[in-house]
């Protein structure tokens, strides 16, 4: 059965490319009716954030990459946390040393300092010479250690990645890396490997960052007599043609995207863009269609740059299907930020936003013009098309806050009206309405149903307000 794994280092927010290795992970066990394991990979106790690790449980649940086993689920090949497995790892360590396949090494940082700057480009396998008794001996008195892995100094070591095919590096180019660090804990380089085998991970998908330390890990597996798992390693997602997408640019994380009002299902859809594609290219995919879409053919041997405007464009997609209610329910949050939001009829203003909006914080861009009405502008009068300025406004305005007055409610046919009474073209009377009740040239809406955002009061008051200014 196929099962693979989603293996963070709990540092923070779940940037893109995590969520993208998250989610490929997740559709290609899904595609297979497979298992998705979730594993935390903690033993670098420095970068450990707090909270980090609950941040990704939320994520994943929120964006249904639902883990069949994982710290907080369970599963019968736990613990899930690396930390909890320190004792596995001693164990598997020791049975390298048995074999000669890893050794410990004394060395400190002032030697291995020494020998780079003498030219070395690779630690000098001096510990290597140590008889086992010696080692022990100097361990036994309490001396700092690690354990490095023993990789052959000639040959070549050879593996295919389903997505990159064949990859062949020579050992002579491979350095022997610390295994096990001073402070007991393994480092990535060792614990992949463990875990990997001991949670029954047929597939490995990660970023391409691993694809050239993947032979010392299969030299790994060798040694201790396992199958290696089949790897698919994953291009980088860029900023651009030359910058990488990386968290310590402070580049785009779930959490952002949320807060800047993309839908989940937008977001997971965009960025399962990012490195695949389905054969028949179509763009907007729901989760369970990606399930049974999903193929390595489609994913991507480049780089791919991510666009926001496009995934603006595909969230407009998700929020043009919502209904209005749904739409309102998940704006009214936005509009809350916005204090001359208040009193106004909200479920109203969504109808009108909502064929406008393309991500939620567009609410703010969109009523900015409430906002700003005071500051009022006669020179938006002036209009080529319909052949109004100041001086018609000027005109017109008694007239049209008397028909505000007096004809509210059948507002849109008394304004109509009106133009035709006084024989002038009802775009005329209108322009010089919704200029007087808004302050903008472009609004959400024509002039009745600006005139209804506001209500009765409010939209007189403006009226008068703006008449004042043109008198
Ligand atoms: N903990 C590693 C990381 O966050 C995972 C790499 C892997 O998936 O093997 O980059």
């Amino acid at each position: 059965m196929v099962r693979t794994r989603f293996a963070p280092s709990p540092t923070g927010f779940l940037h893109v490319g995590g969520l993208r290795t998250a989610l490929y992970a997740y559709l290609y066990a899904k595609k297979a009716d497979g298992k998705f394991i979730l594993r935390i990979e903690d033993t670098d106790l420095e970068r450990t954030v707090p909270g980090a690790v609950e941040l990704i449980y939320r994520t994943l649940n929120e964006t249904g990459l639902k883990y069949d086993e994982g710290p907080d689920v369970g599963g019968d090949f736990g613990p899930y946390v690396q930390t909890q497995r320190k004792e596995i790892y001693a164990e598997y360590a020791r049975k390298l040393i048995d074999s000669g396949d890893a050794y410990y090494c004394f060395c400190d940082k002032e030697r291995l300092e020494r020998i780079h700057n003498d030219g070395a480009t690779k630690y000098d396998k001096h510990c290597l010479k140590m008889s086992r008794e010696e080692a022990e001996k100097r361990i036994a008195a309490g001396e700092k250690y690690v354990i490095r892995q023993n990789i052959p100094e000639e040959g070549t070591t050879v593996y295919t990645d389903l997505v990159f095919g064949e990859i062949s590096v020579d050992c002579s180019d491979l350095e022997d890396n610390i295994l096990i660090k001073s402070d007991g804990y393994p480092t990535y380089n060792f614990a992949n490997v463990i875990d990997d085998h001991l949670m029954g991970i047929t597939h490995v998908i990660r970023g391409i960052e691993y694809l050239s330390s993947t032979p010392k890990y299969n030299l790994l597996y060798d040694a201790l007599g396992w199958e290696r798992p089949q790897y698919i390693h994953l291009q980088p997602i860029m900023r651009d043609a030359h910058q990488k997408l990386s968290k310590r640019h402070g580049d785009a994380n779930y959490e952002d995207f949320i807060a800047k009002g993309y839908l989940k299902d937008a977001i997971v859809n965009y960025i399962a863009l990012l490195g695949w594609s389905p054969k028949d290219n179509r763009e907007k995919l729901s989760l369970a269609e990606m399930e049974q879409l999903f193929s390595l053919d489609g994913v991507s041997k480049s780089a791919s740059i991510f666009d926001e405007a496009k995934m603006r464009w595909l969230n407009s997609q998700y929020i043009k299907e919502l209904d209005g209610a749904e739409f309102h329910k998940r704006a009214l949050p936005f509009y809350r930020q916005y204090d001359y939001l208040k009193g106004l009829d909200l479920e109203y203003l969504s109808s009108l936003l909502h064929s406008r909006t393309e991500i939620f914080t567009d609410v703010g861009k969109l009523t900015a013009f409430i906002a700003s009405f005071d500051d009022f502008d006669t020179g938006l009068f002036v209009n080529a098309k319909w052949k109004t300025d100041a001086a018609l406004a000027k005109k017109m305005l008694p007239d049209l806050i008397e028909v505000a007055e007096k004809e509210w409610d059948g507002l849109h046919d008394a304004l109509n009206a009106y133009a035709e009474r006084v024989g002038c073209k009802k775009g005329q009377a209108l322009w010089i309405f919704r200029i007087a009740l808004t302050n903008a040239a472009s609004t959400p809406g024509g002039a009745t149903e600006m005139a209804n955002l506001f209500g009765k009061t409010e939209s007189l008051r403006r009226l008068r307000y703006a008449y004042d200014k043109v008198k």
